[in-house]
């Protein structure tokens, strides 16, 4: 069986590895190369968040992933390598060039050397991705929504000494949601490079070849809404064949974690599971999703939509990986 999932960072992980143990593979780690070859993940993952910081190439979302699947994340965190030290933030410190908003660890700075060695020596993300997975064997193939540089950037309205003074800015996505903990109030989020970006290599044929393609629980606005407007994925998630089923990250009104709320209300969308879906929009009407999953209490009417409430919380690997077996289920599949 071959699922595509379109995933963010912890949100997105954190599913993956229950996906991962719903198809009988070990939730972090490749398997043992029998049981992987019967079912085939391949996810997509945003690159909306990536940003140069110190002349070196930061992908959080896809660190976050690869650190997760491949058993290195920092589990209590949820980002970054377990066991970091932070010798060389210190130094910088010492020097007053460091983004104090913005940690890099030391065993976290060698993945982005090696990463912008790559980049720089003419190599797409992509393939640097997968060299970097030769290390950690993540059991799922991971690729960026895009090769191209395409950065989700923030359009603030800071009130600079009363209305009066209203003053519009932007900035790049880190910034408005580590720095200012999504505080600062959003205009409008802007995707730079879009124009001009296109899918990564393999992207728009997993998606057509897939049996079933998978929403993660992930930011629809800055993690999902980021990925799919790199010009080519919408189009190719609403042509697919596979069905396609979401789940919801608003469980009871409110982001499971995170500030999804900022985000959505940033776009107008209130900060509830079926505004979310119809957001999204059912694939019958223009919109991309068949299916979609809310936490259980939870309701969404959006007509073409087949919707089920099973409970959508990640505690463990086995809550999870009973989300992903309800979500196969929705599209017509048994495991
Ligand atoms: P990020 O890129 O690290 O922010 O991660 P994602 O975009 O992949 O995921 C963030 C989203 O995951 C948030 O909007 C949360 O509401 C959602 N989320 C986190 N944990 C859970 C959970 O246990 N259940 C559900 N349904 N959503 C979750
Ligand atoms: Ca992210």
């Amino acid at each position: 069986m071959k699922v595509v999932v379109l995933v963010g960072g912890v949100g997105g992980a954190r599913f993956l590895l229950g996906l991962k143990a719903a198809l009988g593979l070990p939730a972090v780690g490749p398997g043992d190369g029998l049981t992987a070859s019967e079912h085939e993940i391949t996810a997509v993952v945003n690159t909306g968040d990536d940003i140069w910081l110190h002349g070196l190439r930061i992908c959080p979302d896809l660190d976050t992933c690869m650190y997760t699947l491949g058993g290195g994340i920092d589990t209590e965190r949820g980002w970054g390598r377990a066991g970091e030290s932070w010798v060389v933030h210190a130094e910088l410190a010492r020097y007053s060039a460091d983004l104090d908003w913005f940690g890099l660890g030391d065993q976290d700075l060698a993945t982005h050397l090696v990463r912008t060695r790559m980049l720089r020596a003419g190599y797409p993300l992509s393939v640097v991705t997968a060299a970097l997975c030769d290390r950690w064997r993540p059991g799922v193939r991971l690729l960026p929504a895009t090769d191209d540089r395409c950065e989700t950037h923030v359009v603030v309205t800071d009130a600079l000494g009363g209305p009066e003074f209203l003053d519009r800015r932007a900035m790049h996505f880190q910034e408005w949601w580590i720095r200012h903990h999504a505080a600062l109030p959003v205009s409008e989020f802007v995707l730079v490079g879009a124009e001009l970006a296109q899918p990564a290599a393999g992207v728009r044929e997993a998606i057509a070849g897939a049996h079933a393609v998978l929403l993660a629980p992930s930011n629809p606005v800055v993690s999902i809404g980021s990925l799919l407007a790199v010009p080519g994925i919408r189009h190719a998630v609403r042509t697919t064949p596979a069905p396609v089923i979401g789940l919801s990250p608003i469980v009871g009104g409110r982001a499971v974690r995170g500030m999804a709320e900022a985000c959505l209300a940033a776009i107008g969308v209130a900060c509830d599971a079926g505004a979310v879906a119809a957001h999204y929009g059912a694939r019958c009407a223009g919109g991309i999703l068949d299916g979609w999953l809310v936490h259980t209490g939870d309701r969404a009417t959006v007509p073409g939509v087949a919707v089920r409430d099973v409970p959508l919380l990640m505690t463990d690997v086995a809550a999870t990986a009973a989300m992903a077996r309800a979500a196969l289920d929705l599209a017509g599949l048994r495991v």
